[in-house]
């Protein structure tokens, strides 16, 4: 049987939905009068899953792009946290083929077990994201409207900055992202980059200055002299210099440094006025955190790796954090996103999202915090791929426009894959069948007797 095109659907979809309008105009029928809120080449009721399909692209900081078939033609996006298995997906398409796409929170639910921290969580969410592109495209409606409407019609982007051991390079590149309109940066402010000089930092023979040991940080034995965060100071101090102190300028990546080592470079690095410390240790040692969060005066922000609310809200309840970042394609997709903004939105904490992804997981990120009010600011990481924008259609270009993003409102995402430019950077097949994913045998999935 052939296989037809999403681009061939699409434009028989337009071409239906075009002709019912026009006949209804000729017969003299008020606008109103038709009903135009629900896509009329598809029963919302009827609409059954049937395909759940894989593409991956070669494109960096990005994960593999799924999309779910449906008996009515129309179908949906998803992707994978960057750096995930496809295969998390893959393993969800037994569980959720004959599903009705639009019950989105019914198939979360059902799916959610097969979630977990960081990469684990890339199936799930792929799956959750696609169920609402499908959603908004059967009712004709944008994702962030089915969150209850929007907050914002631009979101706040800031921009991944290659890092320079040179302060005075880094600081023009991010000087670079300010005259490209960007009102938040980020910088990375690693122990590596003070560690070539000779004691700054105190660690135990033969540790990788970048992750330490493959243990948490509290337990590399690796601690910053006051050599080591003195030039980590003048570093930040080099960059504030250039581009001044009236713009947000958060840090992350210090590197595999004790709990002690925290405190000292955070109450350091007061007086530079950063918007945050990110990930300074691992995200589920609350106490630890709420230590650090506590002795210094610069917001700690935690979560990119974080699968479901009930964790932030652990965080967000002990006062641990200041600030939380989900990354949408671990937190749980976007109606956990929206959960998770609301409820650290009562104990008085602002949302960051994380981001590594096409436009199809970046517009996913876009309509939760377009529907989220304690959002601040998103993050990208591919200002510098040139194709970036060209891998979708349905949206206005260049994507990122002055450092903010337009919440389109398009049915769905909002965003449809450019094959013509996707197809460049394929790698493996384009969609290709997954037949042998429709059955699994018949695993009990129950996790309570
Ligand atoms: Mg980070």
């Amino acid at each position: 049987m052939s296989y037809p095109t999403p681009a061939a659907r699409g434009r028989r979809s337009f071409l239906k939905a075009a002709g019912g309008l026009a006949a209804g105009l000729w017969a003299g029928e008020a606008l109103e009068a038709l009903p135009q809120n629900v896509n009329t080449n598809s029963k919302p009721s009827d609409l059954r899953i049937t395909d759940l399909r894989v593409v991956t692209l070669r494109v960096p900081a990005s994960g593999p792009i799924i999309r779910i078939d449906t008996n009515q033609g129309i179908f949906g996006y998803g992707e994978v946290r960057d750096g995930a298995s496809k295969n998390y997906a893959l393993e969800l398409k037994s569980r959720i083929l004959g599903e009705n796409p639009c019950n989105v929170d019914r198939i979360f639910r059902k799916i959610k077990q097969f979630g977990g921290h960081a990469r684990q969580a890339g199936g799930v969410c792929a799956v959750e994201m696609a169920l609402w592109d499908l959603a908004g495209k059967a009712y004709n409606v944008p994702v962030y409207q089915m969150l209850g409407g929007k907050f914002r019609d631009r979101i706040r982007i800031y921009a991944d900055t290659t890092e320079s051991r040179d302060p005075k390079a880094f600081a023009e590149r991010l000087k670079g992202r300010r005259e490209m309109g960007f009102t938040w940066l980020k910088m990375d402010l690693g122990m590596d980059m003070v560690a070539q000089t000779p004691n700054t930092v105190t660690m135990p023979s033969a540790t990788s200055l970048t992750y330490g040991a493959p243990v948490e940080h509290m337990f590399t034995g690796t601690e910053l002299t006051d050599k080591g965060i003195g030039m980590m100071c003048d570093y930040v101090a080099a960059v504030r210099e250039i581009v001044g102190y009236d713009v947000p300028l958060s840090a992350d990546h210090f590197g595999h440094i004790g709990v002690n080592s925290c405190i000292r470079l955070g109450k350091a690095l007061t007086k530079y006025n950063l918007s945050w410390l990110e990930d300074m240790i691992p995200w589920h040692n609350t106490e630890l955190l709420k230590q650090i969060t506590d002795e210094v005066d610069t917001p700690i922000l935690t979560g990119e790796d974080i699968y479901l609310k009930e964790s932030f809200e652990a965080l967000c309840k002990a006062k641990a954090v200041d600030m939380i970042q989900p990354d949408l394609e671990s937190a749980g997709g976007i109606l956990e996103v929206k959960k998770i903004g609301d409820m650290a939105q009562e104990y008085g904490v602002p949302m960051v999202l994380h981001c590594a992804a096409t436009p199809i997981g970046a517009m996913a990120s876009v309509h939760a915090a377009a529907a989220t009010e304690n959002f601040l600011v998103l993050e990208n990481h591919s200002i510098d791929v040139p194709y970036w924008s060209d891998l979708v259609n349905g949206i206005e270009k260049p994507i990122i426009n002055k450092g903010f993003i337009t919440v389109p409102t398009a049915p769905g995402l909002g965003v449809t894959l450019n094959e013509d430019v996707a197809k460049k950077y394929v790698n493996g097949g384009w969609f290709e069948p997954t037949d042998q994913w429709n059955n699994i045998g018949r695993p009990n999935d129950r996790l309570w007797s």
